[in-house]
């Protein structure tokens, strides 16, 4: 789409190509590879044409020449050098200039990414050096709906601060502190220096290990280890919980408080839990101001009023006259069985 629109505006004199030449380019640049079929192919490639018949009937009606297409630009900004491209620089009516950005997103772009949009800042920077006039509008033009989304140019403040901003970014660059952050377009060209992505091209991980400063070398097999004893992880505890229940239930059904194996014993067992019901705790504490202490019934708050030596002893007396069963936990108890505990 790029290249399409550039092919478009990049003419040394009007009129623009024709409609014929610019899908004839189109089909020269079309790259097949990274589709999932023929079919999706297929689709997308018609949908580009679509997308530039509607470019080409828009832009060819009123062509006018563009200062400069694709233009790469070297700027200073401090001691650091900028290289960049923009796709398109015009000259307003006013003497100004007015930047154009082609994007292929598929969302259309709200004011406040416009406005923030740093690579729009530095094409200002740029272009102001680069001519020596001022910019007066910057855009971003959505390819897929032909919208061009525009702003008035940056003020001041925010063009410091994206030259304050690159003068960081480099300054981190040379201190090689540049801490990779994941998006949607990774992999990026770099894969190989990424702490993401840098694992998979290492091509012998045990190097390292058998040096015993360095930890152990992991390598593929390590990993798919690891993802397969959480898998046997995960089964072996459901078989447990199934089994767990199982037995359970057996006891339950027989009256049975123990069960016995060759070697070991599980005994079954009901506890109980004992604490506080918050209604009749509530009921009590807060005609006696105490209810903040706790609220919500914490109940390690509450072990704490009742270690607190400032609170009265008849208080605390009856705050635990309240505790009582509030849930009952089944639990199997497993030992080793003694030798001449074993049936013969
Ligand atoms: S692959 Fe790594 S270095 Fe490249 S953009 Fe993603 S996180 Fe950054």
């Amino acid at each position: 789409m790029h290249l399409c629109a550039e092919f478009f505006f990049r003419v040394r004199v009007p009129p623009p190509p024709t409609l014929e030449e610019l899908l004839q380019f189109y089909e020269q640049k079309w790259r097949s590879e990274g589709y999932e079929s023929a079919e999706e192919e297929a689709n997308y490639k018609a949908y580009g044409r679509e997308i530039l018949t509607a470019f080409w009937e828009i832009h060819g009606r009123d062509f006018q020449m563009p200062l400069a297409v694709e233009k790469i630009f070297y700027i200073d900004v401090g001691d650091v050098k900028l290289r960049g491209f923009i796709d398109r620089v015009d000259k307003l009516e006013s003497g100004g200039l007015s930047i154009v950005d082609y994007k292929t997103n598929k969302e259309l772009f709200t004011t406040d990414y416009l406005e923030k949009d740093l690579q729009l800042t530095l094409y200002q920077l740029a272009a102001e050096q680069l001519w020596q006039l001022p910019v007066e509008k910057l855009t971003l033009y959505h390819m897929r709906s032909n919208t061009p989304v525009s702003c008035p140019s940056r003020g001041q403040p925010q063009l410091n601060d994206a030259r304050q901003l690159v003068l960081d970014v480099a300054d981190k660059i040379n201190c090689q502190i540049f801490p990779a952050t994941e998006n949607d377009y990774c992999p990026c060209d770099f894969p190989e220096h990424c702490p993401y992505y840098r694992h998979q091209y290492r091509e012998n991980t045990s190097e390292t290990a058998n040096d015993e400063a360095q930890p152990i070398a992991i390598g593929g097999d390590e990993v798919e280890r690891y993802v397969s004893l959480q898998a046997q992880i995960k089964a072996l505890q459901e078989e447990l919980a199934t089994l767990r229940q199982e037995i359970i239930d057996y006891c339950e059904a027989e009256e049975m408080k123990r069960v016995y194996g060759a070697e070991n014993e599980i005994t079954y067992q009901l506890v109980d839990i004992t604490g506080y019901n918050e209604e009749e705790v509530r009921a009590f504490l807060e005609p006696e101001g105490l209810w903040e202490r706790v609220t919500g019934l914490d109940q390690s708050r509450l072990k704490q009023l009742l270690a607190d030596a400032a609170v009265a002893q008849d208080i605390k007396n009856r705050i635990q006259s309240l505790r009582q069963i509030i849930s009952t936990q089944q639990r199997l108890l497993v030992k080793k069985r003694q030798n001449d505990d074993k049936a013969p």
